[in-house]
């Protein structure tokens, strides 16, 4: 569906609203974007808002302007989106960011945008490596059969398909994003996430309140991922064993699973040269007296220069040991087919066994019959992949956890170049348990210029374009929480993921006392002005503690409720929780959803609960166990 006329005249007087020398296409290439979503719900309420926001007696009614948008003038116009964006109304808010998000994203990911505020991306042309995966072609409506068909090509089905075949057992993995490999990993950041990433990155809760970013290519997360590779820390897989009936997380099985991919990955500590958002981190902890330790990644011959950073775009250099240059290569090597571009519809279940599932490649269907079928589509495809196959479990698509992410920022007198360098190298865990194992990690993450377009508050497009420029100089303290507290997958009418999530009162306090700890670690480290990706502008310069305090003062008084505070995801996890009875759980511990036969799950969605760590190295030993299991 593209936008009706009426609301492309609007968008294009919002988006040069919002960003200050916008390009004349800017409107069009947002349109464009909004006709791309993957639920026709978002598409329908954008261009009913837009169409909303040119009706005078609304804009009357709720910014004291009795215009239609489009004869405003420009000063009118930015009041009005300002009233939007800071309202108590939440849908006003949500509303904001949908088109704040979509428009600054779009701009400042065009090359030409980007090097305006100072960033040299993309460094030159990908090399001209081979692919040495042949994805199978489907040209017309096709049925296959196999012993395993794995649905998802992520760090849990890329290593059951490594796996299953190793054991001999003929398989088909079905991917829904494309084979993309080191050569084509331009690094243009627009590309990447429109190529790379679940709904070309715009994916989010219903709301808006978190945006939720994960792969959608050949070797999902792992691809696109920051090479953190923590194996399950001791005390959660004794939780995950004591509070869920889970032994197999405290035995020598499990513990031989983790180091067997630990070992496959070569997971290592020697690859952690601080890049310059890391060198920021760590003076602040050490003027404070604070934990910090060396990140463990999985990289062979990480060269951690100025090329490095824009891994999350994929590694060049072949480095990054994702799935896609690891396990689905092995699994490819002794003879799994794999198609990609292939969106599964549902799982075939006849007489309470599955018998396969249905897909579509284009305009195709694909039919696969299979012994056992294993879903590895991630925590938010994975339970909706059940509901559409009319799967009901009461703990379906329930305590979904997200890991919510935030961060407090910085203005460096240094040059800090946040896109660049190691991707991630250092971490602390000094308040990582401030209360049964819940509280939170300091990391950093690299800021390329779609992030500080979504962390910048906007009060009026030449404060976001003053906050864009500076750019090279900013520094970021990243918060991961691990949250207590979970939230929802559903599906709508046509049978897309509906994500909704509240955070709790009890993480919410975590958080708070994140944003404090974090601001201090930034002042330790010489901060000039210090603020947060709230919808409001609201920074200090530190000296004195009542600075701080002041400052905290007024983030509460803003508000960082949803779509108030940026809050993104990396890690979703626990929507098919693994557990000892059908009432509270999805799968049993055998990875078996509860009640079918040959139905199995391997992802991070089986998670009991949120892992606290970046979650990749325990999908992947999960994903081990279970393929020993299935085989
Ligand atoms: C930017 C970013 C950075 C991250 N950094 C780290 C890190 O440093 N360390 C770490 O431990 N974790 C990190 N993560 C998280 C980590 O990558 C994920 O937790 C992990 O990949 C999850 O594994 P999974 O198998 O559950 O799902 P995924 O790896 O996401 O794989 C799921 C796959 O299923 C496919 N799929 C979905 N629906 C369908 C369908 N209907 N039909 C066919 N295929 C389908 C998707 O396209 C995707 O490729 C990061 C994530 C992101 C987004």
């Amino acid at each position: 569906m593209s936008l009706s006329p009426a609301a492309q005249r609007v968008l294009r007087a919002v988006t040069a609203t919002l960003v200050a020398d916008s390009t004349a296409d800017l409107a069009e290439r947002v349109a464009r974007k909004i006709s791309a979503l993957p639920r026709a719900a978002d598409r329908a309420e954008l261009d009913l808002l837009l169409r909303v926001l040119d009706i005078g007696l609304v804009n009357l009614l709720l910014s004291g302007i009795p215009r239609p948008f489009t004869r405003m003038s420009p000063a009118q116009r930015e009041r009005c989106l300002r009233g939007w964006a800071t309202s108590r109304i939440a849908q006003r808010r949500k509303a904001f960011q949908a088109l704040k998000r979509l428009t600054t994203v779009t701009h400042y990911t065009t090359p030409g945008a980007a090097r305006a505020i100072g960033y040299p991306g993309p460094l030159g042309p990908p090399p001209t490596t081979p692919k040495p995966i042949r994805p199978l072609a489907i040209t017309t409506a096709t049925t296959l059969s196999c012993d395993a068909v794995i649905v998802g090509s992520g760090a849990g089905g890329g290593v059951v398909a490594g796996e299953l075949t190793a054991a001999g057992k003929d398989v088909i993995v079905l991917e829904k994003g494309g084979y993309r490999n080191e050569a084509d990993f331009t690094h243009q950041e627009g590309e990447a996430l429109e190529t790379m990433y679940d709904a070309g990155g715009l994916l989010s809760t219903r709301d808006l309140g978190l945006v939720i970013l994960q792969g959608a290519t050949l070797g999902g997360g792992t691809v696109i991922n920051y090479t953190t590779s923590f194996p399950t820390p001791d005390a959660v897989r004794h939780e995950w064993a004591r509070d869920h009936g889970l032994p197999h997380f405290e035995s020598t099985e499990y513990a031989r699973s983790l180091a067997a991919v630990a070992q496959r990955l070569g997971v290592n500590t020697d690859h952690a040269k601080p890049s310059g958002r890391d060198r920021v981190l760590i003076r602040g902890l050490e003027q404070l007296g604070w934990h910090h330790g060396l990140l463990p990644r999985d990289v062979r011959g990480c060269t951690q220069d100025d090329a490095c950073g824009y891994c999350g775009f994929g590694c060049r250099r072949g480095a990054k040991q994702s799935t896609l240059v690891t396990y689905l290569q092995d699994a490819a090597a002794r003879g799994a087919r794999i198609v990609v571009d292939c969106d599964v519809r549902r799982v075939i279940i006849e007489d309470r066994t599955a018998a396969g599932v249905e897909a579509r490649v284009g305009n195709h269907v694909v039919s696969v019959r299979a012994k056992s079928v294993i879903l590895a589509a991630g925590s938010v495809h994975s339970p909706a992949l059940l509901l559409r196959s009319g799967v009901r479990l009461p703990a379906l698509g329930r305590h979904l956890a997200l890991h919510p992410a935030t961060a407090v920022l910085a203005d460096m007198d240094e040059a800090v170049r946040p896109w660049t360098g190691t991707v991630q190298a250092h971490y602390s865990d000094q308040f990582a348990d401030l209360d049964a194992g819940y509280g939170f990690k300091f990391e950093t993450a690299p800021i390329h210029p779609s992030l500080q377009a979504l962390a910048a508050p906007w009060e009026s497009a030449v404060q976001h374009r003053e906050r864009m420029a500076k750019l090279p100089h900013t520094a970021l303290v990243g918060i991961l929480l691990r949250d207590r507290f979970g939230g929802q997958v559903s599906v709508d009418r046509d049978g897309a993921a509906v994500v909704d999530y509240r955070l709790s009162r009890y993480d919410r306090a975590h958080l708070r006392r994140a944003i404090a700890a974090a601001a201090e670690v930034l002042e330790g480290a010489g901060a000039r002005e210090i603020w947060l990706p709230l919808a409001r502008a609201v920074s200090y310069r530190p000296g004195t503690r009542a600075a701080r305090e002041d400052w905290l003062a007024r983030v509460d008084a803003a508000g960082w409720g949803p779509n108030e505070l940026l809050l993104v995801t990396f890690h979703q996890m626990a929507s098919c929780r693994m557990g000892a009875s059908a009432k509270t759980s999805v799968v049993d511990a055998e990875h078996r959803v509860w009640g079918i036969r040959g139905l199995y799950v391997a992802d991070a969605s089986v998670f009991p609960t949120a892992s606290g760590v970046n979650p990749m190295l325990t999908v992947m030993a999960i994903a081990h166990r279970a393929a020993a299991i299935i085989a």
